[in-house]
């Protein structure tokens, strides 16, 4: 019958006897199994949402240097441009310079300095050439002092003399009213006398204090790089730096004993004869006045630098003289040194400029050592 093939039917399945315990036992086994599962799936999927999100960073890397490659190659409209207008575009490193600042605020009269934290690869300090874009708004000298001069903004710019390409611009507002009313930095018409050492053992020759091959400095006289003459010296700067021109300090004061190293360092190298030529004797140097400077290289080539022409041009309305001349080496002993300037004021310098003469010649003195 219907009921008992059914009933048939349902013995032949086998049939074990199972107790609760197993039957719980079983049915932990399966969540945990299922747990296990989600905890498979919830890790595979976070790893591929890991790696979708490392394509996706690597994606708008990738764009963000195409955006500023072409910022840079679009910048140099903003140089040419801006420095007319008043309204200025922020300015734009596209050098390896590193600034702590690039804006610069500063009233009439005030001074700013940003300061270089790194350099381009093969630049150095000296290297630095600073120049204003608009010098009746703020100066620039050659460390990158930059002054306010009348309210307005314009641009300084800092390039390397190494490599011209690496080029950094500073935007500088001045604020204020009217015009600059402190004292100028360039005294050029009044550049004092140097003062007067009352020191036994100097000579002084219509007032100006000799050191050269004839006349000697006592050891022990050691005033050190003079005031006046390092002001008037940040003056020329100042004014060159105006013109695009880099002239810095390379060696002021030497002491007696400086100079000592410094000759037996030559004489050695090149013996005394040839050491003389270029080289002071101790005493003998014009550096232990205090009144001398040495700027930017000291090597031939200075000479054929836009600096060096300036310099020749210029420096004499600072009260300096390029104290040996091309073709003065009679008179003064020593071979053309055309970054040796020596400050006399600007009276004599003046003089001196306009005549063509060389301190020796002018004050009809020798500069010859006494025979041995
Ligand atoms: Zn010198």
């Amino acid at each position: 019958m219907d009921n008992n093939q059914y009933d048939r039917y349902e013995s032949h399945r086998p049939r074990k006897r199972v107790s609760r315990k197993t039957l719980r036992n079983r049915r932990l086994a399966a969540l945990f199994i299922i747990a296990f599962l989600v905890l498979l799936f919830i890790i595979l999927i976070a790893k591929g949402c890991s790696k979708s999100d490392k394509k996706g960073k690597a994606s708008k890397v990738t764009s963000a240097t195409t955006i500023t490659t072409q910022a840079t190659t679009t910048d140099p409209a903003i140089t040419t441009t801006a420095v007319t207008t008043t309204t200025l575009a922020d300015p734009v490193n596209k050098s390896d310079f590193k600034l702590d600042k690039t804006s610069v605020y500063i009233e009439v009269g005030e001074q700013d300095t940003p300061m270089v934290q790194a350099y381009p690869d093969g630049t150095y300090e000296a290297d630095e050439r600073w120049s204003t874009g608009d010098a009746s708004i703020a100066t620039v000298d050659s460390y990158g002092h930059i002054k306010g001069i009348s309210p307005g903004v314009c641009y300084v710019t800092l390039r390397s003399a190494a490599d011209p390409k690496q080029e950094v611009m500073i935007k500088v507002t001045v604020r204020g009213e009217g015009t600059d009313t402190s004292t100028p930095q360039s005294n050029k018409a009044e550049a004092p006398e140097p003062p007067v050492y009352d020191t036994e053992g100097l000579t002084y020759i219509e007032g100006v204090l000799i050191a050269n091959k004839s006349y000697s400095l006592p050891a022990t006289f050691a005033p050190g790089l003079e005031t006046i003459c390092y002001s008037q010296f940040q003056a020329l700067s100042g004014a060159a730096a105006k013109e695009g021109l880099s002239i810095y300090l390379q060696s002021g004061y030497r002491s007696y004993h400086d100079q000592e190293i410094i000759y037996d360092n030559y004489v050695k190298e090149d013996g005394k004869e040839a050491a003389d030529t270029y080289s002071a004797r101790p005493g003998y140097s014009e550096h232990q006045t205090g009144l001398c400077i040495d700027v930017n290289t000291i090597d031939d080539a200075f000479g054929y630098t836009p600096e060096a022409a300036w310099l020749a041009e210029h420096a004499h309305e600072y009260g300096f003289i390029i104290r040996y001349p091309q073709g003065k080496e009679s008179y003064t002993g020593y071979k053309y040194e055309p970054w040796h300037i020596r400050y006399v004021g600007s009276k004599l310098a003046t003089k001196l400029y306009k005549s063509g003469q060389c301190l020796e010649e002018y004050l009809n003195i020798k500069s010859e050592y006494k025979s041995e």
